[in-house]
């Protein structure tokens, strides 16, 4: 397979994580015959600092030639004073636009090993597999936004809300299809009781779930869905909601997973194949530089970026499988290597983890060649 990878290693510790996904990419290239064309380009803090601006016409339109883009993170605090068209998170959300990235998935999987790294109990957490499916270009954040002021001087301020039916057909497929390659069953979140474009949103899901029989689907409020996602969250297979209910309920979940350093995603779009792969957490500028960044979040977002864009399956598995043999082993990089352990552990700074997932990358396809 043929493919052209554009690479995005942004500020903080975005090249670090960046780099051992990189190695990781490369890795499974050479092992299964693959040939990745990877190209590097400025994003973030880093491009405003040598182009006056957070994303250059030319880097985005490297993206959009590639058939898949890794990003490391954003962001610091030498542009937090920026005003807002010169800020470093700018970049993602012209990212966003102009890839047409309206699907965005997060999965929240706790490995057994680290169930007790979450600041929730132990048997509340454990074996934890969901996937929440987020609407990322719609909805509240990229509705009308106003300000005015009233004729007797008091301040306004509005933000609109509004989804298409094609909007919510797309996104209801990506949930259906992604649930048939799981465990068959979609929580559909809505404010149905109260808004308007949930109730088109609950009634375009029920439609689109027409051409999936066999997939479960139940509808759950969006305050209902915040304090389920805590009390019990093993109820949950793929959750789908808007814009804004994902924003904030995917943040809640990943705390499911103990540390952000483990949480990876893929922004999906409309045209075949064009994916934007990144871990969950920012650029971290307090760890910056220090080789206390955990890489597994972007080493599993490049196992999504391989699942998703290339449609590799098998080398997208063989790489999670390293990676939760790391783990078994004792593995643990600082954010995940304090609290309650069962056996020995051992602390590994960014490089020494990817080499241990890079090892244990090698002994499965060792196995796997020994069975054919
Ligand atoms: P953050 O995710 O960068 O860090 C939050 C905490 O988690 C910090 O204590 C950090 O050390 C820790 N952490 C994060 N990633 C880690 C990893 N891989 N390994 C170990 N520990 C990790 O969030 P923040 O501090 O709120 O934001 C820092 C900067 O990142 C800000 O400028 C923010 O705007 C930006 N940001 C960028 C993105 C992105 O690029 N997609 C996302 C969120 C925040």
């Amino acid at each position: 397979m043929k493919k052209k990878i554009m690479i995005l290693p942004g500020d903080g510790i975005g090249p670090e994580v960046a780099q051992e996904g990189r190695r990781v990419l490369e890795h499974v290239g050479r092992h299964f015959g693959h040939s990745f064309e990877i190209n590097e380009g400025l994003i973030g803090g880093h491009s405003l600092d040598t182009y006056g601006e957070p994303l250059t016409d030319e880097v985005l339109q490297q993206c959009k030639d590639a058939d898949a883009v890794l990003l490391g993170a954003v962001g610091g605090p030498k542009w937090d004073q920026n005003p807002g068209e010169l800020r470093p998170e700018k970049a993602l959300l012209k990212l966003r636009k102009e890839l047409g990235l309206f699907a965005n998935l997060r999965p929240v999987e706790v490995l057994a090993p680290l169930a007790t790294a979450s600041p929730l109990k132990k048997e509340i957490v454990a074996d934890v597999d969901l996937l929440v499916v987020r609407e990322l270009t719609g909805g509240l954040y990229f509705g009308k936004k106003e300000q005015g002021q009233t004729p007797g001087g008091e301040n306004w301020a509005v933000d609109e809300l509004i989804y298409s039916e094609h909007e919510v057909e797309r996104i209801a497929h990506v949930a259906f299809q992604t649930a048939r390659k799981r465990r068959n069953k979609v929580t559909s979140v809505d404010k149905a009781n109260v808004l308007e474009s949930s109730r088109l949103w609950r009634a375009t899901v029920e439609r689109v779930h027409t051409e999936y029989p066999d997939v479960e689907l139940e509808h759950m409020l969006v305050d209902n869905a915040a304090m389920q996602l805590i009390r019990s969250p093993k109820q949950f297979d793929v959750v789908v909601t808007e814009n804004m209910f994902g924003d904030i309920l995917s943040d809640e979940a990943s705390v499911l997973a103990g540390s952000i350093g483990l949480m990876p995603s893929a922004s999906l779009s409309a045209s075949a194949g064009l994916g934007l792969y990144e871990s969950v957490h920012g650029s971290a500028p307090d760890i910056a530089g220090q080789e206390k960044a955990n890489p597994l979040a972007t080493i599993l977002s490049v196992a999504m970026l391989l699942r998703h864009s290339f449609d590799l399956n098998p080398e997208a598995q063989l790489i999670e499988k390293a990676v939760k043999q790391v783990i078994k082993d004792g593995y643990r990089t600082l954010d995940i290597g304090q609290g309650e352990t069962v056996g020995e552990t051992q602390v590994l700074g960014t490089t020494d983890m990817t080499d241990a997932v890079i090892s244990r990358l090698d002994q499965s396809i060792t196995q796997t060649e020994k069975v054919k």
